[in-house]
């Protein structure tokens, strides 16, 4: 069990044998983060001079402080409660105390407690971090939630598996898990609650299913589907040689999404065409630093050379809500999925944009790179791009600095607003990709990363199914280059519906290649059509998914379409 920490700490309790050992975790954590401020103090001591370094001094003597301290190891020794979960409640109560003064003075000191909160939370989650550095056998990781950078660290010889309370089906864990070919399961609400160190336990990532201490019939089917699924991914390797071309002779390129440059290579083991999108957030949040530029160019450059020549798009930074952005903001946002993300932030940061066009124009000296930016929802923000680029392009020409003066440049069309106006952004830019994974949570009002409301999103819904149609529509008026890289790319019970609406280009995750490649070689253009036909005169998710499961089954019986919901 990994252990995590949330800005709301679940209630969790351990075992009585237990508690001594979650007491001295939470003194050893309190003594890391006194030591952690006392260095800060220091280091800001040598810069600032002694003023500004006592600001420490209060956080440093509210830990020493034993009416903060005493309470909550108590609640440890009586409740049994974990030691995160005593401290948040802690530090929270505290926090509101101070908040509840009313002054400017007091609630800064509220956001001190929480600051001071958040960093004894991370000692202790530091402390099962490192539980899970020292796996030494197949493991499956139960957490509350895990953030994509603990995903892209995940040992792949080790971990069998994940499953989260937390999260959604798109969101990036479960993105870099997959591209980890780990399978995992997010939004089991309270699974980290009710499964226990050695359980037996069953994660079916295909289903979204997790099974907790399964009976023995169960573990026979499920080891049966195993030997099935091997058979199929045999079956499917035969197909990685082959075109993806329609039974009319109709080829659909297929490129990959990745999260990191040497994924290329089991990219097109599996057949890609190419990469149509490269987010590139993890060079982010795998390094304690923003990457420099010549971390970028490096990655970039890899990039470049693993493709060979082929179609590479890469995106620019899309962060937002995460620790990284978060950790610059001086209050956290209230409404972060609205707030300062990707194209917004990289327009606030300015040398920090730069920075990494200047590395994405040095990598296209080396072979054809497109560049992609994220959540555009306004003209204006595509025209402040253009002139950025173009102005660190001449700065390059000024110092001599190689690189493509043609370099495409396209947006994602994700934010309806974008999807709306897709023929001013047809103007602009010269290639869009439909991102359905925050389409749909921007049309729908939904959270793609929240479980409680995961039922409401799907792409099956005829809102959303209206919008992809539309740009692909404009799209084609306007000759631009259109793709798809939302995770429904990857899902065969979308396939069908995908190349009926018109699309030619989709980008999915590499390992989905095969069996979209399958479905692809077993239709034919018009009956494609046909089922888009017909799932446009629908008014509701459900009878759009039973039709395009009903039209799979039909063309290929063993197919299962994926996870059912996206
Ligand atoms: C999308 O939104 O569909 C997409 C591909 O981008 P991301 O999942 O990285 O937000
Ligand atoms: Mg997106």
């Amino acid at each position: 069990m990994l252990e995590e920490v949330l800005r709301r700490v679940p209630y969790h309790t351990v075992k009585p044998e237990d508690v001594d050992n979650e007491v001295w975790r939470l003194s050893t954590s309190i003594e890391l983060a006194t030591a952690e401020l006392e260095a800060d103090r220091d280091r800001a001591a040598e810069k600032l001079g002694p003023e500004p370094a006592k600001i420490f001094e209060f956080h440093i003597g509210l830990l020493q402080d034993q009416s903060l301290v005493d309470p909550i190891r108590e609640r440890i020794e009586k409740e049994h409660v974990t030691a995160a979960y005593a401290v948040a409640e802690a530090f929270r109560y505290l926090a509101d105390r101070f908040r509840a003064m009313g002054t400017e003075v007091f609630r800064h000191k509220a956001n001190d407690v929480m600051d001071l909160d958040q960093r004894v939370l991370a000692k202790l989650v530091g402390q099962s971090r490192d539980r899970l550095a020292k796996v030494t056998e197949p493991v499956i990781v139960i957490s509350h939630e895990m953030t994509p950078a603990q995903a892209a660290s995940l040992d792949t010889t080790k971990v069998l598996g994940c499953a989260t309370d937390a999260g959604g089906r798109t969101g990036h864990t479960s993105i870099v898990a997959a591209a980890l070919g780990i399978p995992v399961v997010v939004g089991c609400q309270r699974v980290s609650a009710a499964v226990e160190d050695g359980d037996t336990v069953i994660i079916d990532g295909g289903a979204g299913l997790l099974i907790v201490d399964p009976d023995d019939e169960t573990l026979d089917r499920y080891r049966r589907d195993i030997e099935r699924r091997a058979r199929i991914d045999a079956d499917l390797r035969d197909l990685v040689t082959l075109e993806p071309v329609t039974l009319d002779g109709v080829r659909i390129e297929l490129l990959g999404n990745i999260e990191f440059a040497h994924e290329i290579e089991a990219l097109l083991k599996n057949g890609g065409d190419g990469v149509g999108l490269f987010r590139t957030e993890f060079l982010y949040l795998t390094r304690g630093h923003p990457p420099s530029e010549e971390e970028h160019f490096e990655e970039y450059r890899q990039a470049v050379v693993a493709v060979g020549g082929r179609p590479l798009t890469i995106r620019t930074m899309d962060l937002g809500a995460d620790k990284y952005t978060q950790e610059q903001a001086e209050e956290p946002e209230r409404n972060p999925m609205l707030g300062l993300r990707s194209i917004r932030y990289c327009l606030q940061n300015l040398s920090m944009f730069r920075t990494q066009l200047r590395a994405l124009l040095r990598a296209s000296a080396f072979g054809p790179v497109k560049i992609m930016f994220p959540l555009i929802s306004t003209a204006m923000e595509v025209r402040q791009t253009k002139m950025i680029v173009q102005d660190v392009m001449e700065e390059l020409q000024e110092e001599g600095i190689d690189f493509d003066r043609n370099v495409e440049l396209g947006i994602m069309v994700e934010v309806p607003s974008a999807a709306l106006m897709a023929t001013v952004f047809a103007r602009e830019v010269s290639f869009f990709s439909i991102g359905t994974n925050d389409l749909i949570q921007y049309t729908l009002a939904v959270d793609r990363g929240n479980e409680r409301v995961a039922n409401l999103y799907t792409a099956a819904n005829p809102a959303v199914l209206q919008l992809v149609k539309a740009v692909i529509r404009t799209s084609k008026r306007f000759n631009i280059e259109t793709s798809l890289c939302g995770e429904i790319a990857g899902e065969t019970l979308y396939t069908m519906l995908l190349i009926g609406l018109g699309l030619r280009t989709l980008s999915l995750v590499p390992a989905q290649i095969p069996p979209v490649k399958r479905v692809i070689r077993a239709v034919n253009i018009p009956q494609c059509e046909r089922l888009a036909r017909k799932v446009g005169s629908f008014d509701s998710e459900r009878q759009v998914l039973n039709c395009l499961r009903e039209e799979l089954h039909k063309i290929l019986p063993e197919a299962d379409g994926g996870w059912s919901a996206g």
